[in-house]
């Protein structure tokens, strides 16, 4: 599987290396291999120096046999058509093993949002929605932010729909503000979602939670809720945290061997996750170069940051100690990375299963819409939970009965709900 950069490839390696395992039918793999529908269109925008610009945006629809689409929309001067392919795709198998009724979508602008004005972005995401609205909806399509997009954009977006289509529709979107249709919880979701696969991987490896350490990378929505979660809920020590320094350009180790305290770390963080490293030394932590956190001897590594992180190379510096790789982030582990992971018997815990807390609490965002009640951020968070255990056991379960690695059997478990959903509708 190794030799590609191209995300898309990549996602129809990995689909192709689990269906060759199931061995799926041929014409059902042609289905599962490519989205169902693309769109690309182009947006333009009257700029605050009242010029034109015109931006290049998409909406992929990969599979919507289980429901309507969901996925994000990415604000990003690199993005790709191939990139949106990708993540829809990994969408489709997120909410397939997270057991919610949605399928696969993503969205993508090739613009980098930092270069707009507040006006600018929010003609922007105006105009997105202005171009695809007859395409999406609460039963056809359901994007969020990702990427570059906030919960304001999603609002901005959520009110264009509704006026386009005459009436106030929440469940259009999701990830939005709170108090705008948005869900209690969405914020500890994705985080804390990994720690209840962590909890849940920990008893089946027969760890004890409170005497296990946790190196992660990253300090942003993700490791912040990760950090806090180990600590709070596991009673286990988070050694270290990671951050892009962005006055430095670049990466540092946020470590003290005694434990970090993560509430204190993210006072010192901008909404970015840059940690004052200043104000973090001054209360005794050290600064470490950035990838100091793959080689720390620890228990279980986070990586919560960007893609690619555990690669053949850096796989190699990772400890002895470490018996667990939990991937809060999409795409950390590189395939060559993940054979010296089998080799070395390290459980993982894979991105689109241990990372799925966001996706779900979305999913509720948009049932809570749908019911005109809102739930406290308990009862969120306690569902939350209960949808995680559920699907960590049945990717467990799989790779049990199949002798097959957790990132497989959670492709086999995903795979095989799709395909039963696309049976029963009739499709193939
Ligand atoms: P974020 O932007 O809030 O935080 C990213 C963090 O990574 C920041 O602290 C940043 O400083 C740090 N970082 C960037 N480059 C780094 C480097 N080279 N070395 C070390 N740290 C670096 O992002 P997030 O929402 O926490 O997302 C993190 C990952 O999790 C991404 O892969 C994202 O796709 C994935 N994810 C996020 C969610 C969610 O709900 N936020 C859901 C599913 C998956």
């Amino acid at each position: 599987m190794a030799g590609t950069t191209n995300a898309f490839e990549m996602a129809q390696q990995q689909f192709d290396h689990v269906a060759k395992l199931l061995k799926l039918d041929p014409q059902v793999c042609e289905l599962l291999r490519w989205p169902m529908r693309e769109f690309h269109f182009r947006i333009p925008v009257r700029m605050d120096n009242s010029s034109i610009r015109v931006f290049d945006g998409y909406r992929i629809q990969h599979n919507d046999a289980r429901g309507p689409c969901k996925g994000g929309i990415r604000f990003h001067p690199a993005e790709t058509i191939d990139t949106v392919r990708a993540l829809a795709t990994w969408m489709t198998w997120k909410c397939a093993v997270a057991d919610i009724p949605l399928g696969g979508g993503k969205g993508g602008v090739i613009v980098d949002p930092a270069t707009l004005s507040t006006s600018e972005k929010e003609r922007l995401c105006r105009g997105f929605i202005q171009a695809i609205w007859r395409n999406i909806g609460p039963r056809q399509d359901v994007p969020a932010p990702d990427v570059g997009t906030t919960p304001q954009m999603m609002g901005w977006m959520m009110d264009e729909y509704s006026k386009l289509i005459g009436q106030y529709t929440p469940g259009v979107i999701t990830g939005k503000p709170l108090g705008g249709g948005g869900s209690l919880g969405r914020t500890e979701a994705t985080g804390f979602g990994v720690v209840y696969t962590i909890r849940e991987a920990m008893k089946h490896n027969k760890m004890e939670p409170g005497k296990c350490t946790a190196a992660i990378q990253g300090f942003g929505n993700v490791s912040q809720y990760a950090a806090i979660g180990f600590t709070d809920q596991l009673h286990g020590k988070v050694v270290c945290v990671s951050y892009w320094d962005r006055d430095d350009r670049k990466p540092y180790t946020v470590s003290k061997s005694e434990g970090i305290d993560p509430i204190f770390l993210k006072s010192i963080a901008d909404q970015y996750g840059s940690i004052d490293k200043e104000k973090a030394r001054a209360a005794g932590y050290s600064i470490e170069d950035g990838d100091a956190w793959l080689s720390k001897d620890v228990d279980v590594l986070i990586p919560a940051a960007l893609e690619g992180q555990i690669n053949g190379e850096s796989v190699k510096k990772i400890s002895k100690q470490v018996r667990m790789v939990a991937e809060g982030a999409n795409g950390p582990t590189t395939p060559e990375a993940d054979e010296y992971l089998k080799a070395n018997n390290v459980f993982i815990l894979p991105d689109f299963l241990c990372n799925s807390g966001g996706v779900t609490v979305s999913y509720f965002e948009g049932v809570q819409n749908d019911m005109n009640y809102y739930w406290s951020n308990e009862e969120a968070l306690s569902r939350l939970d209960t949808k995680m255990t559920q699907a960590f056991n049945s990717v467990l379960e799989m790779s049990l009965s199949e002798s097959a690695f957790m990132r497989d059997a959670a492709y086999m478990v995903a795979i095989d709900r799709v395909v039963k959903a696309m049976q029963l509708r009739g499709w193939i």
